[in-house]
């Protein structure tokens, strides 16, 4: 049995490219490391925030589809994105958080770890994790936030499932999965040595979750090379899951394929990385496309909306609503 390495990246749908690049570089201060495209719809851009080195597992990314739907709650979506703060921080991410209006519930325990529950500016929901385990996490000296508050990666996600008992079996047996605790009709699971866990939740009535702006599109767990992800998808298939073929992204290879319950996975090799085809000093600043799109690199970007990448954050509240 090969086990998965936690979590690679997280990818969701927003709505307007602007204002998500705000809220995740300007008030959240995480790093905007690459901004293309979708490879399979190139008229939508690809952001990508992560730590300042882009590093395996700090990354969260977007597909700004502004004229899709909102995302309706259900089982068989991922419903939540939490991400890591160092210990102590949750006060000060409630009082930033609250001067740029963004919604808030209070800081809650899940797991013995405080937690700050929030709502993205087009309907996500994400959680501020206060917790510390072992990763690798380089501060970005651009950032609004100090060093030593800010977003440290992804902590893991929630998932609504009709059938646990299904799931479950999938992701221990296929990805290597372990069960951690169960807390509040929350089970809990995820890897000893790595960072990356999956909150799971029985909802066994009610409707189909469904994609649209706001909900998570796909969570992308970590494989050391191209022979650990053979591994890995061997044991999908095995397991029954329909895998696509490798699927060479660039930055790394990726395999897609649904737990049973219908959250849309992906397995995603560590390497090469962002800095592959850019200065590491000034990763995100331009639109880079793959090599195959490359020939059409200007009708790319005369349909894509013009983005004001070092603008910084919004104008908080106490700005904007002075007398
Ligand atoms: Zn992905």
């Amino acid at each position: 049995m090969r086990i998965v390495n936690g979590l690679h990246h997280i990818t969701a749908i927003a709505g307007p490219a602007q204002e998500n690049l705000d809220f995740y570089a300007g008030v959240l201060g995480m790093r905007l490391v690459k901004k293309s495209v979708n490879q399979d719809d190139p008229g939508t851009y690809h952001l990508f925030y992560a730590d300042a080195e882009g590093h395996p597992g700090t990354d969260l990314t977007f597909f700004p589809w502004a004229h899709l739907a909102p995302s309706r709650l259900g089982h068989g979506l991922a419903t939540e994105v939490a991400l890591e703060v160092p210990p102590g921080n949750l006060d000060y991410w409630r009082s930033r958080l609250q001067k740029y209006g963004t919604s808030l519930q209070p800081i809650e325990t899940r797991f013995g770890d405080p937690v700050l529950p929030l709502v993205d500016p087009h309907g996500l929901k994400v959680a501020l994790v206060e917790s510390s385990p072992p990763r690798e996490f380089t501060p970005w000296d651009g950032s609004p936030i100090p060093p030593e508050r800010q977003i440290r990666g992804l902590y893991g996600a929630q998932l609504w499932e009709r059938d646990v008992e299904t799931t479950v079996a999938f992701l221990t047996g296929a990805l290597g999965f372990t069960r951690l605790g169960d807390e509040h009709g929350w089970t809990r699971y995820g890897f000893p040595h790595a960072a990356g866990i999956v909150d799971i939740r029985e909802v066994p009535i009610g409707a189909r979750g469904a994609w649209g702006v706001g909900s998570v599109h796909h969570l992308a767990w970590r494989v050391d090379d191209d022979e650990h992800q053979h591994a890995v998808r061997k044991q999908v298939v095995t397991a029954g899951g329909h895998a696509t073929e490798v699927i060479d992204r660039f930055w790394f290879k990726s395999v897609y394929f649904k737990e049973p319950g219908g959250v849309l996975l992906e397995i995603a090799t560590e390497g090469p990385g962002f800095a592959t085809d850019e200065d590491p000093a000034h990763l995100g600043e331009t639109l880079v496309l793959p090599p195959w799109l490359e020939p059409y690199r200007a009708q790319i970007q005369n349909q894509l909306p013009a983005l004001q990448t070092s603008r910084g954050a919004p104008s908080p509240l106490a700005d904007t609503l002075a007398p």
